[in-house]
């Protein structure tokens, strides 16, 4: 390992910031370690004040060139982006298995091709981005798309380069210059991003990351006052320091945050596939901000959905993300393993009991959480209120389509929910009074980049996808002319 350079799964990782399109180290370091085992992966450039100041500076002086590039220009930049990520997917893939522990064969499979995509989609959308023309007695009104300035983008663990590629494209395709400052749990595909930038030719400056902890480098960005906007994905708690900072510089943010959201299984389902979607939500170890952790099962069939649950869960295989058998791999870090097993101590000291899992699997360990499932559990109780974030499900069980909904939207959060129904009707009438930004039915995950995305109450504000992410992108103009 040369200076500033890890190597990861046989990767190079260079560990510097990416600012004004050169490598830049910082006086101190925070040290990576892989989820998977343990083990240091790197020393990190720790950002501060210096590092967001020289990151804003680099991505105001390049904003007005970008800004001017030709869309046509500004899509072709973002489609060889695309492409290198193509290229250089197995990298990308080992590299994030490593640092957050997701498995080897989603990454390969679904999240980095898709991480291509999302640049592609946002270049093609470019392109399709139409000006709007109205008439006024005989004025015409001419409302035109323009680039707002520099963007800070602040991203989460669980799934570092899709959240922040999904800022990250619309951004740039708008015209906007970007400073990422990655999760400081994951912070190492955001550093082959920016190698995969330059060599697409994306002008230095326009794409910068600051490594970090969020307290020092993401405090020290979404407080600039030369920002002009802020997208977040994160915990509630955060968002609402976030708000704070972009409220006192009056910097229009976007906020994607936490969920407790539901599966409703009627008894009118095909109860195979209801079984599937509730194990489903097992996916990356629970820590999917979508997940629906509470199963909200009508009474007539819960024993028989608990009976093909349990053995469909106990067919999951946990162990090393790496391996192609494995289903469940760890949870991020020490903390959070001890903040999801807090919750299910004291679920099960007041009452609740372990349907299966229930604690830490010893054998893998410490930081392999059981899939967990918890029945007699009150709905005012923390554990049915307060997003865990970790393998744990919920069950209660309803009798009536109105407790059902009841149930459903009485949390803090509103961000997704699915129904497992066979009844068109149903699913209709129940979807319409649910409280949630996206709402699945008889499927979980679906996600199509034309389409809003997004929470309600405390699971957000703003959706992005589309137009949606162009509106929070740019400064609309009205430019009207007499005749
Ligand atoms: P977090 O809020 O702790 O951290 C998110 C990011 O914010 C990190 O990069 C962190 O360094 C930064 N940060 C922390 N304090 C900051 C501050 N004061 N100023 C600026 N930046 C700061 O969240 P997390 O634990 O990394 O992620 C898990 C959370 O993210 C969960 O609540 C999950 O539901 C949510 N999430 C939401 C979505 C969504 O799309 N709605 C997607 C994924 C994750």
């Amino acid at each position: 390992m040369t200076q500033h350079i890890a190597t990861v799964g046989g990767v190079a990782v260079d560990t510097r910031h990416w600012i004004g399109g050169e490598r830049v180290a910082s006086p101190t370091t925070f040290t990576d370690e892989s989820p998977i085992d343990g083990r240091v992966l790197a020393e990190i450039a720790r950002g501060g004040q210096a590092e967001a100041q020289a990151a804003a500076d680099k991505a105001a002086a390049a904003f007005p060139v970008w800004a001017a590039t030709p869309r046509a220009e500004r899509a072709r930049l973002l489609r060889a982006v695309a492409d290198g990520v193509e290229k250089r997917l197995d990298d990308l893939a080992i590299v994030e298995t490593s640092d957050n522990g997701a498995l080897l064969r989603s990454h390969r499979r679904g999240v980095m091709p898709r991480v291509a995509h999302n640049f592609r989609f946002f270049a093609d959308w470019l392109l399709e981005l139409a000006h709007e023309d109205f008439d006024t007695r005989g004025h015409t009104n001419r409302v035109s798309w323009n680039p707002a300035g520099p963007c800070v983008l602040i991203t989460p663990w669980n799934a570092p380069l899709m959240l922040a590629t999904w800022k990250i494209a619309p951004a740039l395709a708008a015209g906007n210059t970007v400073v990422l400052k990655p999760a400081e749990w994951s912070p190492l595909t955001a550093s082959l991003l920016a190698d995969i930038t330059a060599e697409a030719g994306v002008p230095a400056g326009v794409f910068n990351v600051v490594q970090g902890y969020g307290a020092e480098a993401g405090s020290a960005l979404v407080s600039h006052p030369g920002v002009r906007r802020i997208s977040f994905t994160g915990s509630v708690p955060t968002a609402k320091h976030i708000a704070g900072a972009a409220a006192a510089n009056l910097v229009p943010a976007s906020f994607e945050l936490g969920g407790k959201s539901p599966l409703l299984v009627f008894a009118d389902a095909d109860l195979d596939l209801a079984v599937d979607l509730a194990v489903e939500q097992y996916d990356n170890a629970g820590q999917v901000c979508l997940a629906a952790t509470r199963l909200l099962v009508e009474s007539s069939i819960s024993e028989e959905f608990v009976r093909r649950f349990t053995a469909k869960a106990a067919t999951l295989r946990q162990g090393d993300p790496r391996d192609e058998a494995t289903d469940i791999g760890p949870n991020i870090h020490a903390r959070q393993v001890d903040k999801i097993d807090g919750f299910v101590r004291r679920a099960l000291a007041t009452g609740a009991r372990a349907v299966i899992g229930g604690g830490p699997n010893t054998d893998l360990g410490g930081l392999y959480y059981r899939p967990t499932l918890l029945s007699g559990v009150a709905q005012d109780s923390e554990i049915v209120q307060e997003e865990v974030f970790g393998p744990v499900l919920t069950l209660q069980t309803f009798d009536t389509e109105e407790e059902a909904v009841r149930l459903a939207n009485d949390t803090p959060f509103g961000l997704a929910a699915t129904l497992a129904t066979g009844d068109r009707a149903r699913a209709e009438r129940v979807t319409s009074r649910l409280v949630a930004g996206t709402v699945w039915v008889n499927c979980f995950f679906v996600r199509d980049l034309r389409a809003p995305f997004g929470g309600s109450r405390q699971s957000g504000v703003g959706r992005e996808g589309g137009t949606w992410s162009f509106d929070f992108y740019c400064d609309l103009k009205n430019t009207v002319t007499a005749p």
